[in-house]
């Protein structure tokens, strides 16, 4: 099954497709963590991005549309891909629907996680990840259990993102609105968008997410 999770900054993707990795083992194509990626190995394409994301605007769709057309060539993509972060704009959809029917693979279902823009600040301001797995807290909506170390891992390099600050949100915000909420209505023109309340606590959109998959 191959599944996007479509949503603003804060919408819950990453958390969720955390534990669709761990009940499913699929595999999560993160663009966003992709790019933090190539900056730390700081490749030339990592240099290139790493203003634009800081200021909270997109990256050129050439440069996701790449990433994700190797990462679907890996072994791992075979068992089912969960897209976070991508597609981000028209564009890129489209270039992951050719993607996907040149290398014979389908995509099942788009789940739109909806919230409003309140609750987007106090998620990603209080927001920390781990820097060895990937798993996602929150100050205090999901904190872990041991202060200080990751409850998958046991890794204590808990980290946060430079451009979780209330100045960067706001462009991310209008990047979503302007680029990428045209998204909800391209799938759901083409009946594909299962539409989950992404304002419920963390494990009632984990059994929404559920139900609108098995539907
Ligand atoms: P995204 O990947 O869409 O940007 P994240 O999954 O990183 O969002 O979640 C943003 C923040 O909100 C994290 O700190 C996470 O722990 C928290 N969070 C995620 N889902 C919920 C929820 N349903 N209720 C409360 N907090 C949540
Ligand atoms: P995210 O981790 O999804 O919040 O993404 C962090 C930043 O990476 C974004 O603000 C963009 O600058 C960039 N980015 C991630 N995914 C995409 C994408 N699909 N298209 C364009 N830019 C992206």
């Amino acid at each position: 099954m191959n599944i996007i999770l479509l949503g603003p900054p804060g919408a819950g993707k990453g958390t969720q497709a955390g534990n669709l990795v761990r009940k499913r083992e699929m595999l999560q194509l993160s663009t966003g963590d992709m790019l933090r990626a190539a900056r730390t190995s700081g490749t030339e394409m990592g240099q290139r991005v790493a203003d634009v994301m800081d200021r909270g605007e997109l990256v050129t769709d050439e440069i996701v549309i790449g990433l994700i057309d190797e990462a679907l060539d890996g072994e791992k993509a075979a068992g089912g891909v969960i897209f976070d972060g991508f597609p981000r704009t028209l564009a890129q959809a489209d270039a992951l629907a050719e993607l996907l029917a040149a290398k014979g693979h389908t995509l099942d279902a788009v789940v739109e996680l909806r919230v409003n823009d309140e609750a987007l600040v106090a998620r990603i301001t209080g927001r920390y990840s781990c820097g060895d797995c990937g798993a996602v807290y929150h100050d205090s909506t999901h904190p872990t259990k041991v202060a200080g170390v990751c409850d998958h891992c046991g890794s204590t390099n808990l980290k946060r993102r430079a451009d979780d600050n209330e100045d960067s949100l706001r462009q991310r915000l209008m990047e979503y609105y302007k680029k990428t909420s045209p998204l909800v209505g391209y799938y759901h023109a083409k009946g594909q968008l299962r539409v989950v309340d992404g304002l419920a606590p963390m494990a009632d959109v984990e059994a929404a997410i559920d139900a609108a998959l098995s539907r």
